[in-house]
């Protein structure tokens, strides 16, 4: 292969992103290496994604094994290995039914979608007629973040994904994260969804408080609205449970999930209970790849890891030893004013003094050897593999230190 660089994207890309000089051709574990040889520690996961870190040994296994059985059939077949891993998540979790997709976009394109069409068949039940149904409200939260279809976008809801997109669907607002009195005034009985991150992941790294989270369910229970938890970011173990409800101890009735299910490989899923689920019938919405065996076949083996209470545990363990580091540092240089998450996923959100430097921190971060990530202008994230080895938490915190170090004596 010839020796491809940063220049040729500018070449052959659509210019929707603007990616780093460093461009990796292996991985292994939590380190990176481009073709130079330079290694990087990675703290970035893919953005919450490498969950096990890169080529992870029983994942490769799985996914080689399935590489030679079958490939892919479309859905009007089943496979072994999309059934497997759907019991794993129904034995594992409230859902009894799984809807298999391909990204978290679509992921919660199919909960958005379920919910129009549970208050729509509700309403029809009722007697109204379908042209009058009125229960379409979907109420989302500032700062959130669902994805980039034209649906899930307007429920992400930021002006700067949004503009030059329009006609937007309609019937989606916006309240404050964690205002309970905010969203209980906005969710009525006209609304059908509630569509909610337990944690903001690219917002901020901002977890909901508890009463928020127990309030919206309640909330959801008198007006008869589904709960929908984006768990496309917190799901897959990144908080130390399973997923993050479980931490919470509120139950959603939809579950979004993608990222980290399949440790890199591309999947997504919607969870649901029975209930609901008999409202998508045959034919009603689908998509050409979910389901597929390799996906599955890698989503069914990183299920089997990250749910063990070995890996759990050991989140725990590794958000401790990030948290000391990160205080550690700023004790010498006073640039973060909070250090806040949940499990492996991070955020730093910096002093009035550096605000809007996350960028230049990460920049600096990469040139000192450890890749990380930003939630915004004012915050660093942090989102590396599950199980990524102590001494490299270590050694890239060191790295850091160093990129903090230069930052400051920089804008002195
Ligand atoms: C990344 C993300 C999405 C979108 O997932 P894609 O796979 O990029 O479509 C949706 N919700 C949350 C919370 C995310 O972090």
């Amino acid at each position: 292969m010839p020796a491809y660089t940063r220049a040729t994207f500018d070449q052959v890309m659509v210019p929707n992103y603007a990616p780093g000089a460093f461009l990796p051709v292996t991985g292994k574990g939590s380190r990176l290496k481009d073709r130079s040889g330079r290694v990087l520690i990675d703290f970035a996961g893919g953005i919450a994604v490498n969950s096990l870190g890169h080529c992870h040994p029983a994942v490769v296994k799985a996914l080689e094994r399935q590489a030679r059985r079958l490939w892919h059939v479309a859905n009007f077949c089943a496979n072994e290995p999309a059934l497997e891993l759907a019991s794993k998540l129904v034995a594992k979790t409230f859902a009894e039914r799984v809807f298999f997709c391909n990204s978290g976009a679509e992921a919660n394109e199919a909960a958005l979608k379920l919910a129009r069409r549970v208050a729509s068949d509700r309403e029809i039940a009722k007697g109204k007629r379908p042209d009058v149904a009125k229960r379409h409200g979907i109420v989302a939260f500032t700062n959130a973040f669902h994805g980039r279809t034209l649906f899930t976008v307007t429920a992400t809801g930021q002006k700067k994904y949004l503009e030059g997109y329009g006609p937007l669907p309609a019937g989606i607002r916006h309240v404050p994260y964690n205002d309970l009195a905010a969203a209980k005034a906005a969710i009525t009985n006209r609304t059908c969804a509630v569509i909610v991150e337990p944690m903001q992941g690219e917002g901020g790294v901002t977890p909901a408080t508890k009463a928020f989270l127990k309030g919206l369910r309640k909330r959801c229970d008198e007006t008869g609205a589904l709960l929908v938890f984006d768990e496309v970011q917190t799901g897959a173990g990144r908080t130390g449970a399973l997923y993050a409800y479980m931490k919470f101890g509120v139950t959603p009735d939809i579950l979004t999930t993608a990222k980290g299910l399949g440790a890199g490989f591309p999947i997504g899923a919607m969870l649901t209970t029975a209930k609901l689920a008999k409202h998508f019938t045959v034919g009603s919405h689908g998509t050409t790849f979910g389901g597929n065996p390799l996906a599955c076949a890698v989503g069914s083996a990183v299920v089997d890891l990250i749910a063990s209470r070995k890996v759990l545990a050991g989140v725990d363990k590794r958000h401790a030893a990030f948290v000391k580091g990160l205080e550690r540092i700023n004790a010498k240089y006073g640039v973060f004013r909070e250090i806040r998450g949940m499990g492996l996923l991070l955020g730093c959100e910096l002093v009035p003094a550096h605000a809007g430097k996350a960028k230049d921190l990460v920049a600096l971060a990469e040139k000192h050897g450890v890749m990380l990530l930003q939630a915004g202008p004012d915050v660093l994230r942090f989102a590396p593999s599950l199980v990524i080895p102590l001494a490299d938490v270590k050694e890239g915190l060191n790295r850091l230190g160093k990129a903090v170090a230069e930052h400051c004596a920089a804008t002195r």
